[in-house]
C-alpha cells in the first residue's frame, strides 16, 4: 500500500470521518499518565500520547464481566454478542501486537472461537501511531520488537513535521484514507519517519542496555528448574496487579448467579497469581505456593505460549507490570538474575 501524507490541519476531518461509523477513542498525552479517552466531540487539535497509555486495548476486547449464558430454558438460546463499533486512534505498536496474542487463543483455532471476543474484535477499528519517546520501563526491543507497528492496524500514522505519514493496513483503512484526498508522502517525510523510528529504537537500546541477557528468555526458563535465580520472587505479594494490567493476559473464570426467573452465567477476569486460580475439586492445587505461581506467570508467557503458538512470546514489553507491581519487581531484572545464575552454574561445572 502506498504511503500518504495527512496534514495536521486535516486531523479533525480524519477523526470526523472515522466517527461516522465508530464511537471514537484516542490515546491522549497527559502530564501525569497517558490515557485512552473517549471523544464525544471532535477536537480542533489533538496531542497524541508519545508512549503507551496506562490502560491497554484489553478493556475493549474482554469485558471485566461478560454474561455468557442464561438458563434453564426449554430451548437452546444463544446469547448474541453485540459489541458497539469502536475506533481507537493512537495505539502503540506493543498494544497492536498484544491483540495478535489474544487472536491466537480466542479466534484463530476454528474449534475454539470465542463469540464474544470475535464480536468485540470485529467491531474494533485501530489506528496505530509510532512511539515518539520511550519510558524507562519499555523493553519491546529486548523481545526483538520495534516501537512502531508493522501490521495488525487499519491505519498507521508516523508523526513528521506538519502532519503524519499514513499507511492503510486494511481495506476499511484504505477507504478512509482515500476519502480524504491525500497526496502521496514525499521522500523527505518518509526519511524523517525513518530517522524518528531509529531515534526511539536507539533510546530503547540505551534504556535496556544493562538488562540484556546472554540467553533468550525462553532458553533461560527451559533451564530454570532448580535455578537459584528466582530471587525477585521474594518480593511478590500475590496481588495480581501484574496480570490485571497486562495487555496479553487472558485468564478468566466462570461463575453462576441465581436470578428471580433464571440463572445467569458470567465470565470474569481472573489471575494466575491468585491462590484459588488453579485449585481443583477436592482442594488439590498444583500451584499452592506463591513461588510456584510467580514462576508460572513467566513460564506461561515465555515458554508455554511460544511452544503452543509458533515461538511468539505472550509479552510485548510494554512495562505496565513493572510500573504497577506492589513488590517493585521488574520482569527484566528477574531474567537478568536467571541469566546470572545460569552463568554461575556453568562456571562451577
Ligand atoms: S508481562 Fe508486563 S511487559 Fe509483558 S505485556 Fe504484560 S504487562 Fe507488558
Ligand atoms: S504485581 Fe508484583 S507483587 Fe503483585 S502478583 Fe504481580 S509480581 Fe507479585
Amino acid at each position: 500500500m502506498k504511503r500518504v501524507f495527512l496534514p495536521e490541519k486535516k486531523l479533525k476531518q480524519f477523526f470526523s470521518k472515522i466517527s461516522q461509523e465508530y464511537e471514537l477513542f484516542a490515546c491522549a498525552k497527559s502530564e501525569e499518565t497517558n490515557r485512552i479517552v473517549r471523544l464525544d466531540d471532535i477536537p480542533e487539535e489533538f496531542e497524541f500520547a508519545p508512549v503507551r497509555t496506562a490502560e491497554s486495548l484489553r478493556l475493549f476486547l474482554l469485558k471485566l464481566r461478560q454474561l455468557v449464558a442464561k438458563y434453564p430454558s426449554d430451548e437452546f438460546k444463544e446469547i448474541t454478542p453485540n459489541f458497539p463499533r469502536r475506533a481507537v486512534i493512537g495505539v502503540k505498536g506493543c498494544d497492536i501486537r498484544a491483540i495478535k496474542i489474544f487472536d491466537e487463543v480466542f479466534l484463530n483455532d476454528p474449534d475454539y472461537v470465542d463469540p464474544f471476543y470475535k464480536s468485540a474484535r470485529e467491531s474494533l477499528f485501530l489506528v496505530s501511531i509510532d512511539c515518539t519517546d520511550a519510558l524507562d520501563t519499555c523493553f519491546c526491543n529486548l523481545l526483538g520488537d520495534k516501537p512502531y507497528a508493522e501490521e495488525g492496524f487499519d491505519i498507521n500514522l508516523s508523526p513528521v513535521e506538519g502532519g503524519y505519514v499514513a499507511i492503510a493496513g486494511s481495506d476499511r483503512g484504505d477507504e478512509i484514507l482515500s476519502s480524504l484526498s491525500l497526496s502521496e508522502a514525499e521522500q523527505q517525510a518518509i526519511s524523517q519517519m525513518e530517522t524518528n523510528r531509529k531515534t526511539v529504537l536507539a533510546k530503547l537500546e540505551e534504556i535496556n542496555k544493562d538488562f540484556k541477557t546472554e540467553k533468550s528468555y525462553r532458553e533461560l526458563l527451559e533451564a530454570s528448574e532448580g535455578s537459584n535465580g528466582w530471587e525477585t520472587a521474594a518480593d511478590c505479594v500475590g496481588c495480581g496487579a501484574c496480570t490485571n494490567i497486562c495487555p496479553t493476559c487472558f485468564c478468566f473464570t466462570l461463575y453462576d448467579l441465581k436470578g428471580k426467573d433464571a440463572n445467569y452465567r458470567f465470565s470474569v477476569w481472573d489471575s494466575c497469581q491468585y491462590s484459588g486460580f488453579a485449585r481443583m475439586a477436592g482442594g488439590t492445587n498444583p500451584r499452592r505456593s506463591l513461588l510456584e505461581r510467580f514462576k508460572h506467570r513467566y513460564n506461561h508467557k515465555f515458554l508455554h505460549y511460544p511452544i503452543r503458538y509458533n515461538g511468539v512470546y505472550a509479552c510485548v514489553g510494554c512495562g505496565r507490570c513493572i510500573v504497577n507491581c506492589l513488590g517493585k519487581i521488574d520482569i527484566r531484572q528477574t531474567f537478568k538474575k536467571l541469566d546470572e545464575a545460569a552463568k554461575t552454574a556453568v562456571s562451577k561445572e
